[in-house]
């Protein structure tokens, strides 16, 4: 089977990590998602947290020379060998182009990017929602995806809690940023030819079986 190196992308709350979960148990590719890593580096107090943090809490994103050298490193190991997916990364011209870079230094390339596709209103609904496990950000939303017990992670029974950038004033700012720094990778991974669109609008099971109809066909 060739290799997989996968990106999705798309806006706060499109259902990128609900997604990934679900693909991530399909194809048993490493999965990195630069929120969940960063998030854990300011629970952790590394340095890489204490850089990252007043950025996050306020909608913006973590400098470019913050995260590339993150994902580089894991792209270049054992594990990411057969492929990978990517979630939250890039989201600027130049992360895509060092992915790139990174990506040629090691003879590959990105195979697929799936771009899900949802309005700033549903964003805003989604985000509004949002319940994230604390101790592995399984994701739930208290009216579309509600846990079995109220304020309880189904998966490992940590709580859930709201984001700090999950709060009305911070998500707003959050799709303004969305907008002037990572929609136009829409282009530039079009123009390569490799973006496969998917509307988001749909019932997560629904979204799940257009991607696997797309990732079927990309691996075959
Ligand atoms: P969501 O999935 O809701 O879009 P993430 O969990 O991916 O949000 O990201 C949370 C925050 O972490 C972002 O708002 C940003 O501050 C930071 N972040 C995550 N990935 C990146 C990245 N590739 N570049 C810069 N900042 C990032
Ligand atoms: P992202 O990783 O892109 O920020 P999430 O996967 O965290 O997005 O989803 C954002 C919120 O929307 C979560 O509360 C999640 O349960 C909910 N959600 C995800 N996909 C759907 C969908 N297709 N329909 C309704 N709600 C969804």
């Amino acid at each position: 089977m060739s290799e997989l190196n996968l990106v999705l992308l798309g806006p706060p709350g499109s259902g990128k990590g609900t997604q990934g979960e679900r693909l991530n148990d399909d194809l048993r590719l490493p999965y990195y998602a630069t929120g969940d890593i960063l998030r854990g580096a300011v629970r952790d107090e590394t340095e890489l947290g204490k850089s990252a943090k007043a950025f996050m809490d306020a909608g913006d994103l973590v400098p470019d020379e913050v995260i590339v050298g993150v994902i580089a490193e894991r792209i270049d190991s054992e594990e990411a060998r057969d492929g990978f997916i990517l979630d939250g990364f890039p989201r600027t011209t130049p992360q895509a182009e060092a992915l790139d870079a990174k990506l040629a230094e090691l003879g590959r390339e990105v195979t697929t990017v799936l771009l899900i596709d949802v309005s700033d209103d549903e964003v805003v609904r989604r985000l509004g929602g949002r319940r994230t496990c604390e101790a592995e950000g399984h994701v739930y939303h208290v009216e579309f995806n509600p846990p079995k017990q109220e304020g309880v992670c189904d998966i490992d029974g940590s709580p859930l809690i709201v984001r700090d950038d999950d709060k009305p004033e911070v998500i707003r700012k959050r799709l303004a940023t969305y907008h002037e720094k990572t929609e136009p990778l829409v282009s530039y991974y079009d123009g390569k030819g490799i973006l496969r669109r998917v509307d988001g609008a749909r019932d997560p099971a629904e979204v799940t079986e257009e991607l696997r109809g797309i990732l079927d066909a990309a691996r075959s």
